[in-house]
């Protein structure tokens, strides 16, 4: 938790309005469920996040990066560290022929949009994932055709020292949602993705088509955070949960969709806990079914 001392520090670089103490973060994830932070900063520039990653490395304070809170679940007693919230205010878009260079806190959906009018392919597969850049690097996220690990060329991030970094896409050991940032103590700030010159309707008709692919298949009505559980290796999570008599299951306001079995969803007043019951019950009576251990894609925070 941060000191006072820590707190007036902060506040020489950051203003007042972009830091929040003992804040909720329910409303910060897609999941809409759990307890709050210490403290929570909201970073507009790189040169706030360097001299911030500075301060808590030296006071020893702990901290976690959210971008837009699409896979993050945070555990009822929240987080007794402080979180550093990386979405709008560092959102631009530059284009430069086939390159576009985004920064982390830009929206997948907003990026693939951009590279559609400016007639590039390469990112239509990103059109409806709710995620940040910067979520979207650590994760390597993907669907349909593609993923990050595809299009990204380069990623600027901020060391532990707070210093600037440029990683090359080729070193980022992207693999099935995950990348080598999700064991490193690195902060994304931007991402340059290499696309390819197509056609603007073809690109446009095709991310229309993913994203009525979703609303018909995915349950987006409700709070979530998409699929709960990675896909074991040659099986489809969501029919494992389906076949093991799962879909409805629910504890308290948590449940199994009924529409994708792969998705828990907040019926409307879940607690954290309520789903990691769900979660737990799961991955229980799919063991017992199938000899499988579904693995949750969701990154879990709390003390
Ligand atoms: C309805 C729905 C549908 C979804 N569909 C898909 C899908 O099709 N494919 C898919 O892959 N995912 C999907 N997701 C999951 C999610 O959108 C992705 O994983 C997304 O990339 C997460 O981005 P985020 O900004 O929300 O990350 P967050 O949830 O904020 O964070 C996720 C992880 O990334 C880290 N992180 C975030 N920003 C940074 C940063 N700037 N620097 C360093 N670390 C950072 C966090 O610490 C955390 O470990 C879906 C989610 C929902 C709710």
């Amino acid at each position: 938790m941060l000191s006072e001392t820590a707190l007036k520090k902060i506040k020489e670089f950051l203003p007042e309005e972009q830091i929040f103490p003992d804040c909720p973060l329910a409303e910060r994830t897609t999941f809409r469920v759990g307890g709050s932070c210490s403290c929570l900063i909201e970073i507009d520039t790189e040169e706030q996040l360097c001299s911030l990653i500075r301060l808590l490395n030296l006071i020893g304070e702990p901290y976690f990066v959210l971008g837009n809170g699409s896979n993050t679940l945070v555990r009822d007693s929240g987080y007794s560290g402080t979180v550093i919230h990386i979405d709008k205010a560092m959102n631009e878009i530059k284009v430069d022929g086939c390159e576009i260079f985004a920064e982390a806190g830009a929206m997948l959906s907003k990026v693939a949009r951009v590279a559609g009018e400016h007639g590039l392919t390469g990112l239509e597969f990103a059109a409806g994932i709710p995620g940040s850049v910067g979520g979207g690097v650590v994760m390597n996220a993907g669907a349909y055709d593609g993923e990050m690990k595809n299009v990204v060329t380069k990623v600027r991030v901020v060391n532990r020292d707070g210093e600037i970094m440029e990683l090359s896409g080729s070193s980022m050991e992207f693999g099935y949602r995950t990348s080598v940032l999700k064991n490193r103590p690195f902060i994304v700030t931007g991402v340059s993705f290499r696309l390819q010159e197509g056609d603007r309707a073809a690109i446009r008709s095709k991310m229309e088509d993913f994203n009525a692919r979703r609303r018909e298949k995915q349950p987006l009505e409700y709070p979530s955070a998409g699929s709960t559980f990675k896909r074991p290796e040659g099986h489809f999570a969501g029919q494992m949960i389906m076949e093991a008599g799962l879909r409805g299951f629910q504890i308290g306001g948590a449940r199994v969709s009924d529409k994708h079995c792969g998705f828990i969803i907040n019926t409307g007043n879940a607690s954290a806990s309520d789903v990691l019951d769900v979660m737990g019950e799961v991955q229980e009576r799919v063991y017992s079914c199938f000899g499988v251990k579904l693995e949750p894609e969701v990154v879990i925070l709390g003390d």
